[in-house]
C-alpha cells in the first residue's frame, strides 16, 4: 500500500530527507522511530502530498498504487478523501469547532459510503463505541472542545476510520497526553487498525511505544533511514549505535 522509493526533501538548500526507502504492506504497522528532526515528520508529509510548496520534492511515493509525487490536486484529494487517513499530535486543529463531534463523523462516513443520515448517524455511535468514548450517544452531540486531549484523540482515531483507509499515518498521536492515557489510545489505535485492516505508518520518538505496536519499525536518523527490522531483531541485534542508545534510554 505504500512504496517510499530514494526521497529526498529539501528545503532551500538544507537537505532534511536524504534518500528514504519504506515499504509497507496491506495490514502492517510499521514503525518510525528518530530524534527531533531527523525528518520523521517531513517524510509523512510528503507522503501525503502535504509538503509545503516550497519544499523540493525527488524520488518516489506510490500510495495505493498512486503516484503522489507531482499528482494532481484532485488525485491527492482523492486520496486523503478515502483511502489515506491522517492522525496527527494537535488533535484540534482537524475537528471543526463549530460542529458536533457525531456529524463530522457522519460527514466523514457518507464522504465514502453511499449511506443515508440515519444509518451514517449510526455509524458514527458505533466509532464513538469502538474508540471507547464512554455514552456514545450523548457524547455524539457535544463539540469538540467538550472533550479532554485524550478524548478528542480518540475521536481523532474515530475520524481517521470513518472513511474505511487503506493506510493510516499517525505522527506522534500521543505525545501531548499522559503516560496512561498514551497507552489508553495506542490500545485504541491498534484497535481500529485491526478493525479496518489498514496499514498503519506511526511515527515516534520513543521506541517503547513503537516497539509495543509496529511489525516492523524504521531507525530515522539526519533525515536517513538507518535501520529496519522487526521490533524483536532491533532489541536482540541493533545494528547501529544509535539504536542501541535508544534502547539503552528505555525505563
Ligand atoms: P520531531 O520528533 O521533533 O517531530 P521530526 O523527525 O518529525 O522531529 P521533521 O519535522 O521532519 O522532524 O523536521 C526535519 C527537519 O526539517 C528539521 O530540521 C526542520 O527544521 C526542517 N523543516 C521541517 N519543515 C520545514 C519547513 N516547512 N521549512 C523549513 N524547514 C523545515
Ligand atoms: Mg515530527
Amino acid at each position: 500500500v505504500l512504496d517510499v522509493n530514494d526521497l529526498h526533501v529539501s528545503f532551500g538548500s538544507a537537505p532534511v530527507v536524504r534518500g528514504v526507502d519504506l515499504t509497507v504492506r496491506r495490514g502492517e504497522v510499521l514503525g518510525i522511530v528518530g530524534e527531533s528532526g531527523s525528518g520523521k515528520s517531513v517524510t509523512a508529509l510528503a507522503i501525503l502530498g502535504l509538503l509545503p510548496a516550497q519544499a523540493s520534492v525527488t524520488g518516489s511515493i506510490g500510495v495505493l498504487g498512486e503516484q503522489v509525487i507531482g499528482a494532481s490536486r484532485r488525485t491527492l484529494d482523492r486520496l486523503r478523501g478515502n483511502r489515506v487517513a491522517i492522525v496527527f499530535q494537535d488533535s484540534l486543529s482537524a475537528l471543526t469547532p463549530v460542529y458536533r463531534v457525531g456529524d463530522q463523523l457522519a460527514e466523514a462516513v457518507r464522504a465514502h459510503r453511499d449511506v443515508d443520515r440515519a444509518t451514517a448517524a449510526r455509524r458514527a455511535v458505533e466509532l464513538l463505541t469502538l474508540v471507547g468514548i464512554p455514552d456514545p450517544e450523548v457524547r455524539a452531540q457535544a463539540f469538540p472542545e467538550e472533550f479532554s486531549g485524550g478524548m478528542r484523540q480518540r475521536v481523532m482515531i474515530a475520524m481517521a476510520i470513518a472513511n474505511d483507509p487503506d493506510l493510516i499515518i499517525a505522527d506522534e498521536p500521543t505525545t501531548a497526553l499522559d503516560v496512561t492515557v498514551q497507552a489508553q489510545i495506542l490500545d485504541v489505535l491498534r484497535t481500529a487498525q485491526r478493525e479496518t485492516g489498514a496499514a498503519l505508518v506511526l511515527i515516534s520518538h520513543d521506541l517503547g511505544v513503537i516497539a509495543r505496536m509496529a511489525d516492523r519499525v524504521a531507525v530515522m536518523y539526519a533525515g536517513r533511514v538507518v535501520e529496519q527490522a522487526t521490533a524483536a531483531e532491533l532489541f536482540a541485534r541493533p545494528l547501529m549505535p544509535y539504536t542501541l542508545g535508544l534502547i539503552g534510554a528505555l525505563p
